[in-house]
């Protein structure tokens, strides 16, 4: 099949922003005129430059949580039906520029377009639909209290929230903080990861076809400890959502920490997926190829340790070896291709030592050949899926996220052993457990230290179902009406009904 080259489809890319330089922020509703420091965002797949950016400084901070706060207090007033309207008229948009946007993860961050232009654009869609529906239907209480009074709560938006987030879905990772933000009330400064800059940007620009207040959603670029910390610095910017590293999400939660400001974090992973012999071990191993090797293992959730029953250890190995040769690593704009190469070349050396280190261990590596891998040609960053057995839990491969295609597979006899083995980890993002008992996978989804359980399955997420991590994963929720208490402040009014008497009158 043929497709476009990279250089063509780079081209098409950069027609969508203003001008032949660095392509400039997107600052109170259009584009911030202000030249500064640039950067250079890398087409993974080839390692050559995509695009030249503008790097937000301390200043463009201070303006875009100026118009943040502005455009948040019109916002609110408005009539929440009002908001409603124009936040499915962004998701309108955001369907109807879907090839765009989609283009810009598969090139930005060699994210395939099989996935790119349908599951992120439709999720990201679904995401403004799902907090349109919320906007107006946010309510308080009417608490009964002691007579002489009335009580009631009312939520307030905290004007405006710093949204900062990684570079592994970089569409879906932006519309996960902004839609909740803006459905709450808020204005957002968001700060997308500097390797994958652009889909966030083509959004802020998409989002003036819409009716959003200018100002409510601002995309400063730059990297994290420059853009990012002078956000989470910034006085008026009162709430962080931070997702990315459990290490940098620990210093931002520090430096909040210190102003007394409130954070949510979603951090790194290392999740089980539990396999027993009674289960359909075959679909288990097709999930556990998705899980694993989906986006090239960048997915937080990504299932990376693997705990089989030995007696269906063979068949699961089988399974697996047979599911990955139906995969084809390549060139992502290729909508064949299942598989494209890591974001860079940074974090491909950083999966091949884990590689290295599995070989220096001995560990027992599971052969796995795809379908077809011409990733190599093209000049980017390239790994092979594989899988380490029988490795000791203690050794880092088994316990450290690395964020590539790599799993580590062991092998149990009994439950609790299962059970202890998976809750062994400092992380409890997510876990998988797959079994024809309904009391084991009852007994097992309580018992399991994780935010998200999936039963027979891996990797299903909605917008209207909570989202979040237990131990070193995160802080707080998102997504779900759950999340309406991490982006608003629930203020609770007393009015007296009788002459107020004091408790020292009598
Ligand atoms: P990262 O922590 O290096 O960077 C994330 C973001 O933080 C980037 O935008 C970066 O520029 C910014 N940043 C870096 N230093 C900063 C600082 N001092 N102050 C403010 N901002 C700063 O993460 P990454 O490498 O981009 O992404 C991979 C990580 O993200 C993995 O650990 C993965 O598990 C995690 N992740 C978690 C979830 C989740 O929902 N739990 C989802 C996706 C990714």
């Amino acid at each position: 099949m043929t497709h476009a080259s990279h250089p063509e489809a780079a081209r098409h890319l950069r027609s969508l922003f203003p001008g032949q330089g660095p392509v400039p922020n997107w600052v109170a509703g259009q584009w911030s005129t202000k030249t500064g420091d640039t950067f250079e965002s890398i087409d993974p797949t080839t390692g050559q430059v995509l695009m030249e950016l503008t790097v937000a400084d301390e200043a463009d901070v201070d303006q875009a949580a100026e118009a943040a706060a502005g455009a948040s207090t019109s916002w609110w007033a408005m009539d929440g039906q009002d908001r409603a309207r124009i936040m499915r008229a962004f998701a309108d948009a955001i369907r109807r520029h879907g090839p765009d946007l989609g283009l810009a993860d598969t090139l930005d961050a060699g994210r395939p377009i099989r996935d790119t232009r349908t599951r992120d654009v439709e999720r990201a869609a679904r995401l403004l639909e799902y907090w349109a529906g919320v906007t107006d239907r946010l309510r308080g209480a009417n608490i009964p209290v002691q007579p002489g009074y009335t009580n009631v709560t009312r939520y307030e938006p905290y004007g405006v929230v710093g949204a900062i987030t990684p570079w592994n879905y970089p569409l879906t990772n932006a519309v996960t903080k902004i839609a909740p933000a803006i459905g709450t009330g808020n204005g957002v400064v968001l700060k997308p990861a500097e390797e994958s800059p652009v889909s966030a940007l083509l959004l802020a620009s998409i989002s003036a076809e819409t009716g959003l207040p200018p100002g409510l959603l601002n995309v400063l670029n730059g990297p994290g400890e420059i853009t990012g910390d002078h956000i989470v610095r910034h006085p008026d910017i009162e709430k962080i959502v931070f997702t990315g590293s459990t290490t940098v999400g620990r210093a931002i939660a520090g430096t909040a920490g210190a102003m007394l400001k409130s954070v949510s974090l979603e951090l790194g992973g290392k999740s089980p997926v539990i396999v027993f012999a009674d289960a359909d071990v075959a679909r288990a191993a097709r999930a556990v190829a998705f899980s694993g090797f989906n986006n090239q293992g960048q997915t937080c959730t990504a299932g990376t340790r693997l705990y089989i029953q030995r007696p269906a250890l063979d068949a699961f190995i089988e399974a697996l070896q047979e599911e990955v040769t139906r995969l084809r690593v390549g060139d992502p704009l290729d909508p064949t291709t299942h598989l494209g190469p890591l974001i860079s070349d940074q974090q491909r050396a950083r999966v091949q030592r884990y590689l290295d280190l599995g070989a220096d261990h001995g560990a027992e590596q599971i052969t796995l050949t795809t379908e077809a891998n011409n990733g190599h040609q093209l000049g980017g960053y390239f790994l092979t899926p594989t899988v380490f057995a029988h490795l000791d839990p203690n050794d880092a491969l088994a316990r450290e996220e690395i964020f590539g295609p790599v799993l580590s597979l062991f092998a149990f006899d009994t439950e609790d052993e299962a059970l202890t083995a998976a809750n062994d980890s400092a992380y409890g993002l997510s876990a998988s457990v797959w079994t024809d008992s309904l009391t084991r996978a009852t007994r097992l989804s309580q018992r399991l230290q994780a935010g998200l359980v999936w039963v027979n399955a891996v990797n299903v997420l909605n917008a209207g179902s909570p989202y979040g991590g237990y131990k070193q994963s995160g802080v707080g929720l998102e997504m779900g009406l759950e999340a309406i208490t991490q982006l608003m402040k629930v203020k609770s009014i007393w009015t007296a009904t009788e002459p107020w008497a004091s408790p020292w009158s009598g």
